[in-house]
C-alpha cells in the first residue's frame, strides 16, 4: 500500500476547491481529483458559463473559466496535489478509503465528495452551439443579461416555474415551453405561474433547433408540436433549459446511501453514513446549486474532515 494520504477530494467545481483551500491550510496536504482536463467536466458547471456576477468579491463579474482557473490556484498555493484523473472506482468498506485512479488504488483517512451536478440538456447540436451565447441552463446567473427581451424556459418542473418566475423580473416576456399538457411542478408553483401576466406557455411541444449559431446568438426556436408534428418557428433572445439536474454520483452506488434522484444523502453538515466520508457542493445539494452554497458547503466538509481527523485518531 502506498502513501496514505490525510483528505481526497474527489472534484474540481467550486466545493471540491475550497473544500483543498481549507485542508491544505489546516495543513492535511489534500490530494484532489481534477476529472480529465479533455473529456469530462473538471472545473464543474462554471466551466460551462461565460459572465458571472453573483460571486461575491467581483463587482465587475468574472467568466465562469476565468473564476475556477483562480479556485485552482489558490488550492495548489497552499500544497493541494492535482491530479488530472478521473476516478473510476472507491472502497469505502474499510480505512483506509481506497480511490482507484488511471489503474492506481490511493488510500485517503477521509474523501471528500465533490462531483457535482450536470444539468440536463437536449442535447441537440444548435444548444451547444450557442450555450453561453443566449442558451443557459441557469436564469439565477444569466437572467440579468435578457432585460426587456422575450426568452423561453423548457421544462415544466418546480425549476422550470422558478426561472421563469425569477425571468420575469428582467424579460419582457417569459414562454415556458413544456413536452406534456401538464406540469410536474407543484400546485402552488403552477399557480404562481399561471398568476403571472408576463408568463404564457406553450404546450405539447419540443425545441427542434434553436437559431442561430451562425450569428453566435440566439434569435428564435423551431417549435415541434408533438401531437400534431407540426414546426412553427417563434422569435425569441433567449432559451433557458429547467430540464432538471443530474448529480454526478454513478461511482458512489451502492456504496453511499443515495436519494431516489441519485443525491448523496449528508446529515449533520456533510457527513455522509460512512464515517470519514464527507459530501459536498451540487451532488448532495439538489435545492440551492450555486457556486457560493457549493463553495460553503465545500468548506464545511474540510472542516468536518479536519475535526475528524482529530477526534479520531486515524
Ligand atoms: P424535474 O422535476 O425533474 O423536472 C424536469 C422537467 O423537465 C420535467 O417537466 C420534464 O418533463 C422536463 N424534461 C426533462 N427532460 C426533457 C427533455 N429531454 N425534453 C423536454 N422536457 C424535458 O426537475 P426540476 O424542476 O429541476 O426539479 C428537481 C427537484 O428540485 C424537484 O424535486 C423539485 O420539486 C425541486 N425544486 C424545488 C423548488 C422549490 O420548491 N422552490 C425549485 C426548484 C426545484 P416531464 O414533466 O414530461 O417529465
Amino acid at each position: 500500500m502506498g502513501e496514505t494520504h490525510n483528505v481526497i477530494v474527489i472534484g474540481s467545481g467550486p466545493a471540491g476547491f475550497t473544500a483543498a483551500i481549507y485542508a491544505a491550510r489546516a495543513n492535511l496536504k489534500p490530494l484532489l481529483f481534477e476529472g480529465r482536463l479533455k473529456g469530462g467536466q473538471p472545473g464543474g458547471q462554471l466551466m460551462l458559463t461565460t459572465d458571472i456576477e453573483n460571486y461575491p468579491g467581483f463587482p465587475q463579474g468574472i467568466l465562469g473559466p476565468e473564476l475556477m482557473d483562480l479556485f485552482r490556484k489558490q488550492a495548489a498555493r497552499f500544497g493541494t496535489t492535482l491530479l488530472q484523473q478521473d476516478v473510476s472506482d472507491v472502497d469505502f468498506s474499510k480505512t483506509p478509503f481506497k480511490v482507484t485512479a488511471d489503474e492506481k488504488d490511493y488510500f485517503g483517512k477521509t474523501v471528500i465528495i465533490a462531483t457535482g451536478a450536470s444539468a440536463n440538456w437536449l442535447n441537440i447540436p444548435s444548444e451547444k452551439a450557442l450555450h453561453g451565447y443566449g442558451v443557459s441552463a441557469c436564469a439565477t446567473c444569466d437572467g440579468f443579461f435578457f432585460k426587456g427581451k422575450e426568452v423561453l424556459v423548457v421544462g415544466g418542473g418546480d425549476s422550470a416555474i422558478e426561472e421563469a418566475t425569477f425571468l420575469t423580473k428582467f424579460a419582457a416576456r417569459v414562454t415556458i415551453v413544456h413536452r406534456r399538457d401538464a406540469l410536474r411542478a407543484s400546485k402552488i408553483m403552477q399557480d404562481r405561474a399561471f398568476d403571472n401576466k408576463k408568463i404564457d406557455f406553450i404546450w405539447d411541444s419540443a425545441v427542434a433547433e434553436i437559431k442561430d449559431p451562425a450569428q453566435k446568438k440566439v434569435t428564435g426556436v423551431i417549435l415541434k408540436n408533438l401531437k400534431t408534428g407540426q414546426k412553427t418557428e417563434r422569435k425569441c433572445d433567449g432559451v433557458f433549459m429547467a430540464l432538471g439536474h443530474t448529480p454526478n454520483s454513478e461511482l458512489f452506488k451502492g456504496r453511499l446511501e443515495l436519494d431516489v434522484k441519485g443525491y448523496v444523502k449528508v446529515h449533520d453538515g456533510t457527513f455522509t453514513g460512512v464515517k470519514g466520508v464527507f459530501a459536498c457542493g451540487d451532488v448532495q445539494d439538489y435545492k440551492y446549486r450555486q457556486a457560493i452554497t457549493a463553495a460553503g458547503t465545500g468548506c464545511m466538509a474540510a472542516l468536518d474532515a479536519e475535526r475528524f481527523l482529530e477526534s479520531a485518531h486515524v
